[in-house]
Parts: C-alpha cells; sequence; structure tokens
C-alpha cells in the first residue's frame, strides 16, 4: 500500500482554516482516518499534542515524507457538529471540484469571530421597599426623573436600559448620579443579534385538506421511523398550498426536537414569507441572508449550535447552518437557478441537501409548481417520492389563458406594444378599479432584432445566439465579435419590420402613462430595487393597492400573493427562447407557469394574456394549458435524444488564460489525455475545445471543453484526472475550473 497522508486544520477557529498541515497516517489508523475525524497530533517545535481536524487524505505531497510527523491517535469522541461540517466541505470538493480552503470557506461562511453584541440593563441595589422610599425621597425634592426610575425598580429588578432611556425617559446623566448615590447599577450583557424585526403572533391557521394531510404525514413518518434520508417531491400548482405543507412538517419535527432547513430563492425571501413561519414558531425562527451583518450571519450561527432556534430560512447558503439534530431540509422553488452556485465549489443545492441530509439522517422536502427536469425525472426513476397537488384550496381556481400572436398584431395595424387582448382588458381591470401585473421577461436579451412579421430572429453564424443592435445600425454578436450591417428587410420573408425589441421596463411604463393616462403604475427591476428595502417597499405598496399596475422584470414572478391581481400580462414570452442554451425551453415554460399563477389568487378569477412571436412553441403552448406533465414529456425526450442532463451528465470545463494559445493548448492536452489514458471511459463524450461563447473577459481568453456521461461517477473521475493534470502542470496566468450540469453556457 501507498503511503497515506491527511490533511489536518489544528484549530477549527474559523480564520485559521487557510493553515493546513500534513501529518502521515500510520498503517493501523489507515480505515480510522477519513474527512470530518478528529485527531492528535503532534505540533509545532515542542511537539505539543494538539488536536485537529482531518480535512482531506490522500496519496500525494509536496513535503519530503521523511520530514513529516505522524498522526497520533483518532479522537474517540466521534462526529462532531464540526467535523460534519467538515465531511460536507470534502463532499463538496471532490464531487464539484475546488481547492479544499474554497470548499471549508462555504460551509464555514463567516470566518472571523465578531464581537457579541452587548445589552444594557439598569438593576436596582437596593429591595423593593428601600426603592420606594428612595423614590418618595426624590419626588419630595422635586427630582422627578428619579423617582420615575426609582419607582420602576419597585416591582422590577431589573430593566432594559433602552426603555428606561426611551419610555421613562430618563437621562444617561440622571442614570450616572443614581449609580454614584448607589441606587442602581447599569450592566452589560452579551447577547445574539436577532434579524428578525417581527412580532406579531397572530395566526389564521386553515384547517388542512386530506391532500396536505397526507404529504404531511408521510413525510413526518419517515423522520418517526428513522428511515431517513428520502426525498419528497411535492408538485403542487401556485397557490395550492404548499408553504401550509412545510409548516406543517416543520412543525412536527421541531416537536419530535429536531431542527429545520428552509430553503427559498434569495429574492423571494419577504417579509410575508418570514411572518407566516414567525406567526407559527416566534422566536425560534431565524434568517440567514446576504443582507444581514457579518455580526448577525455570525449569530445566527451561534443560536443555531446553542439550540437556542429550531427553523432557519434562507438561500442555498443556510444549508451548512450546523444544527445539532437536523430533522428535515425544505427547499421551496426547488427548480430555480439561484440554487447553483456560481463560484468554486459550483455546487447545487438540491444535491447537496440529499447528502447532508443521509449525513445527519435528516429528510428532504423539494416543492415547486414547475419542477425541474432533474427532480420529475428522479421522481419518475422513482428515487424520490412524489406528490401532486393539482388545485387551489378554497374558492380560487387556476386563471384564464389568453395566447396573443404579434406577427397577426402588426399584420392588422397595431404597432403598440400592448396587444388588442390585453389592452381590452387592461382598460376593463382599471374600471373594476383591480390589479395588473405587467411582466417582462428581458434577462440578458437586451437590443435583440427579430421581424415583426414572421418572427425571424437575427442571430451570429458561429455562435447561435441572437445579435443585439448598436446605435450606428450594426448588429454585432456579444461571444465573439462578429458584426454586419443590419439588413434592410428580413432575410426570411423580406417584411421590412426588422427590429429591436426595444421594450425595457422603463418603456412600458411610458407606454402606459400615454395610452393609459389615468392608470397608477409601479415598476420593478434592478433600477428600481438598487437600494436595500426598495423591493420590499414596491411589494408592499402595490400589495396595498395603491397602484393600479405592477411592470416587472422576472424578479415579480417569485411567490408573492397579492389577491387583488386578476390579470397578468407577459408582453413578449419568446425573449427567453432566443438563447444557445438546452435550458431556455425549460426557463420559458417555467417563468410563463409562474407568471400566470399570480393572477386571481384572490376570490376572484384571474386571466392571462401571453404575447409571443413564437405561439407554437411548445414552451408557450403548455404554459398556457398550465400543463406540466405535457411539457415535461416533450422536453425529456429532447434531452433523451441528444444526451443532455438530467439524463446524461455534463461537465463543463472552463480554461482561463492570460495568453490566448496557452489556453487553447491546454484545452487540446486535456481532451487528448482523456481520449487516450482513460479508456475505461470510452463512451465518454468530448466536445471541444473550443472558444467560450463569451470568448474574452476582461482580457482573459476563455475556453471550454464539455464531457457528457451517463454516469456522474465517471465526470468525477475525469475531473480528479484533469485536476492532477493541471496541478503537474501549473501556470501562471491561467486557470481551471469545473462545472457539473451547468445552468449557464460559457
Ligand atoms: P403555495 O405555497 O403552494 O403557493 P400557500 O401555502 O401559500 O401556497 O397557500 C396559498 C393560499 O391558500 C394562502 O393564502 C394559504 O393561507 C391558503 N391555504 C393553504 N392551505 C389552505 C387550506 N387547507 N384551506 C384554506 N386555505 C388554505
Ligand atoms: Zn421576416
Ligand atoms: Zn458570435
Amino acid at each position: 500500500m501507498t503511503e497515506q497522508y491527511a490533511d489536518v486544520i489544528i484549530d477549527i477557529a474559523h480564520e485559521k482554516v487557510d493553515k493546513v498541515f500534513q501529518y502521515k497516517i500510520p498503517i493501523e489508523l489507515a480505515q480510522a482516518v477519513y474527512p470530518g475525524v478528529r485527531v492528535h497530533v503532534p505540533f509545532g517545535r515542542g511537539n505539543q499534542e494538539k488536536v485537529g481536524y482531518v480535512v482531506d487524505v490522500s496519496g500525494e505531497t509536496d513535503y519530503p515524507a521523511e520530514k513529516m510527523k505522524m498522526v497520533l491517535r483518532v479522537d474517540e469522541k466521534g462526529m462532531s457538529a464540526e467535523g460534519r461540517q467538515i465531511q460536507i466541505a470534502y463532499w463538496l470538493k471532490s464531487q464539484y471540484g475546488s481547492t479544499t480552503i474554497a470548499a471549508l470557506k462555504t460551509v464555514l461562511p463567516v470566518r472571523q469571530k465578531q464581537k457579541p453584541m452587548e445589552k444594557k440593563k439598569v438593576l436596582r441595589c437596593l429591595s423593593a421597599k428601600e426603592t420606594a422610599q428612595a423614590a418618595i425621597a426624590c419626588a419630595g425634592k422635586h427630582q422627578r426623573a428619579k423617582a420615575r426610575m426609582l419607582a420602576a425598580l419597585e416591582t422590577e429588578e431589573e430593566l432594559p436600559y433602552e426603555l428606561v432611556r426611551q419610555k421613562l425617559n430618563v437621562t444617561a446623566a440622571t442614570l450616572l448620579a443614581l449609580e454614584k448615590q448607589g441606587y442602581i447599577k447599569i450592566e452589560k450583557e452579551a447577547c445574539y443579534r436577532n434579524p428578525v424585526k417581527v412580532t406579531d403572533r397572530r395566526e389564521n391557521r386553515p384547517v388542512l385538506n386530506p391532500v396536505q394531510r397526507q404529504i404531511i404525514d408521510a413525510v413526518v413518518k419517515e423522520c418517526k421511523e428513522g428511515t431517513h434520508g428520502g426525498v419528497h417531491l411535492v408538485h403542487g400548482v401556485t397557490g395550492s398550498g404548499k408553504t401550509e405543507v412545510y409548516l406543517g412538517i416543520i412543525e412536527q419535527v421541531i416537536a419530535m426536537g429536531k431542527q429545520a432547513i428552509m430553503l427559498i430563492p434569495e429574492i423571494a425571501l419577504t417579509y410575508q414569507t418570514l411572518l407566516r413561519f414567525y406567526k407559527r414558531f416566534g422566536d425560534r425562527v431565524s434568517v440567514m441572508n446576504s443582507t444581514l451583518s457579518a455580526g448577525e450571519k455570525y449569530d445566527q450561527i451561534e443560536r443555531a449550535k446553542a439550540g437556542e432556534i429550531d427553523v432557519i430560512i434562507g438561500p442555498r447558503s443556510a444549508l451548512f447552518t450546523p444544527f445539532p439534530n437536523l430533522g428535515v431540509i425544505v427547499m421551496d422553488e426547488e427548480h430555480e437557478n439561484s440554487y447553483k452556485s456560481e463560484t468554486s465549489p459550483k455546487y447545487h443545492a438540491r444535491e447537496t441537501a440529499v447528502q447532508i441530509a443521509s449525513l445527519c439522517g435528516a429528510s428532504v422536502v423539494l416543492g415547486s409548481a414547475t419542477p425541474s427536469l432533474e427532480a420529475y425525472y428522479r421522481a419518475k426513476l422513482g428515487q424520490y417520492q412524489l406528490y401532486k397537488m393539482k388545485e387551489r384550496p378554497g374558492n380560487s381556481v387556476l386563471p384564464t389563458v389568453h395566447i396573443t400572436d404579434l406577427r397577426k398584431e402588426l399584420k392588422e395595424g397595431n404597432r403598440s406594444i400592448f396587444g388588442r387582448k390585453l389592452r381590452n382588458l387592461m382598460e376593463e381591470r382599471l374600471s373594476k378599479k383591480e390589479q395588473t401585473i405587467l411582466f417582462l421577461n428581458r434577462r440578458g436579451y437586451a437590443g435583440f432584432v427579430s421581424c415583426r412579421a414572421c418572427g425571424h430572429v437575427m442571430k451570429c453564424p458561429h455562435c447561435d445566439v441572437s445579435l443585439s443592435e448598436h446605435r450606428d445600425g450594426t448588429l454585432t454578436c456579444h461571444y465573439c465579435g462578429f458584426q454586419v450591417r443590419k439588413p434592410e428587410k428580413c432575410p426570411e420573408c423580406a417584411s421590412p419590420y426588422l427590429m429591436g425589441f426595444k421594450a425595457g421596463t422603463e418603456q412600458v411604463e411610458e407606454a402606459i402613462h400615454r395610452e393609459f393616462p389615468e392608470a397608477r403604475v409601479l415598476r420593478m427591476d434592478a433600477d428600481t430595487t438598487r437600494k436595500k428595502e426598495s423591493y420590499e417597499k414596491i411589494l408592499s405598496a402595490f400589495a396595498d393597492e395603491e397602484a393600479d399596475i405592477l411592470v416587472g422584470t422576472q424578479m415579480i414572478v417569485k411567490g408573492h400573493d397579492f389577491p387583488g391581481v386578476t390579470l397578468v400580462g407577459v408582453l413578449a414570452a419568446d425573449l427567453s427562447l432566443n438563447r444557445s442554451d438546452y435550458r431556455a425551453g425549460e426557463r420559458t415554460f417555467q417563468l410563463l407557469t409562474q407568471a400566470a399563477g399570480r393572477a386571481g389568487r384572490g376570490e376572484r378569477p384571474g386571466e392571462v394574456v401571453i404575447q409571443t412571436y413564437q405561439p407554437e412553441h411548445y414552451s408557450v403552448v403548455y404554459a398556457a394549458r398550465q400543463d406540466y406533465e405535457g411539457f415535461y414529456e416533450e422536453e425529456i425526450a429532447y434531452r433523451e435524444l441528444l444526451g443532455y442532463p438530467p439524463v446524461e451528465h455534463m461537465l463543463a470545463v472552463l480554461i482561463s488564460s492570460r495568453v490566448q494559445e496557452e489556453g487553447e493548448k491546454l484545452g487540446e492536452r486535456m481532451a487528448e489525455l482523456i481520449r487516450t489514458k482513460m479508456g475505461e471511459t470510452s463512451d465518454l463524450r468530448v466536445i471541444g475545445p473550443a472558444e467560450a461563447s463569451i470568448g474574452k473577459l476582461s482580457d482573459w481568453y476563455r475556453h471550454t471543453l464539455y464531457l457528457r456521461h451517463g454516469d456522474y461517477q465517471v465526470l468525477v473521475k475525469v475531473k480528479d484526472r484533469l485536476e492532477y493534470y493541471c496541478k503537474e502542470h501549473e501556470q501562471r496566468e491561467q486557470t481551471v475550473q469545473f462545472d457539473f450540469d451547468p445552468m449557464n453556457t460559457y
């Protein structure tokens, strides 16, 4: 057997994770030493015995082996919470490819110990009776503030400093004087920061329907029996009561003395979500997200470890909350892109949740109105338990959907961005004082040019992505730099109506002012939500019916509940179809379905208008019918045919290089290595190397290599081999990144 080495971090204090020390593993401990285990090692010049955590085990070392010290023994205490975090970090590193440090930093997010927050309080030094006497004495001397303070302390032994200053209106000087006289004492006490500023606990609990109860029972039964590690997928139409199901499951999990992680997409953590959880769980629930200060984040981790909270709500990073006895991980809007990390390790929260759950003996619940192809595919294979919620509770019904063919509108003389159907319905809503949401789906599709008569999109001949129009009248490919003058006529049908889709949210707002002067409009996009809390302000203003129409980008379609909205207009549904990305159809279907789900959430039924240049596209057709199954069957057939995820797996290798030829050469050597040296993977598909679709970014040249195989672990092996190769041939000004089942094209 070859010599094995353990990478050990001596001090788990988060700021020290950068320092890793290597030790030799004695033969008799070979089985017992693995990532996450605590070991005793000699440390420093005096070889003092210290406890450390193993973060990696390998057969390689950069040190002269004879100089290396030995691991002394394995700690008997069993796997600690920290050890489990390290196990997860190791798993991230090996499954997704990253450095040990980057993986550790991912699971131990707040690296610097934060100063505790201090709360001041006022204590009385005398007995209740003596304090009362002192109060009377002060009153006699017309020292009213002092008298007020002492009278308040007659019934309470201590009072919060803030309350004394604000409610009792006693100045700091007065308090100091009282302290000098020996009547009171001002003390400081360390406490955790609590980012939850909600206090309303009045809850209107609906009576659960049989479907909801059945799902809750099934998941809870699994938690109780300890047949853990199961994954449950709840496919429920928008507004079908999924959140009630999550609340019900979490409630019973807490009753078993366990804790819960509630994942939501970053953008959806609204006051509304938090409020529902707070009403049910009070101060036992907390949040974690990027708007928290470092101190707040640190304290939430400490609160979780100390057993002060039972539920954490947050985006994907909340997965790494170190609860002592995790019972369930719930992942709402499971299909959302933001669950995939875009920095190394490029992990997906779904897969990571499943891994964490199996390590901790917890269950996983995934929920969505439009499950990802990945999740649904696995449910169909029987790997996940599938539940369906097809109806909304109460009188609320799914909306009626109309499709408007924008080519036809133009042919019949309507050049407005509002088709006739949408305009009529908007007028009707304004007169009935009901609300409308207009949705413009335009993530990254600025300025593409299409024919208004036939729908033809001007694309780059080299990249299969749409060209963008520039002011000087040229069409440019943002990816490869290809340029061409904008033709006078459509190359397909010779129509002169070849133009850029200029309608940004701002232009939509202007058009509303022009065509519906009496309407009150709110706009929500990247520009209007830049400031902290502006997002919340717009949403609550709209919820309070301060506006008739809300115009926005995809950020408005995420899970909000506006009972006053009875009309949703999708201005140009196909904007998200014009991408050379195998997920474009899925994304379009999801956005359209979710957008449609915003209509008619209250008592009144809703209507949806989908405007599009491609009314025959299957994503549009199935979304209009709210037919997930139909869409899934068509989409999965396409993925099967082309060998795309989830049917096969894909590994993207991104090579960034200062010198163009160097990057290209490295890509070629990698492809060669895979073809010649990895015989066992002969059925591996290797595509490239090719220039990345964004070929150059901040003067770094980018090349990609795409690999596909049915078995994920084969790709992990390839990644390991390539990583090793890169380490041996390391070059300055060159980086290699791995991305499994990528969500974006490079
Ligand atoms: P989802 O998470 O699927 O969008 P929610 O749980 O938010 O659905 O439920 C949508 C609305 O229906 C909410 O206002 C919720 O209070 C209500 N609701 C949920 N379950 C029931 C039920 N069993 N009976 C009555 N109303 C319910
Ligand atoms: Zn045309
Ligand atoms: Zn191009």
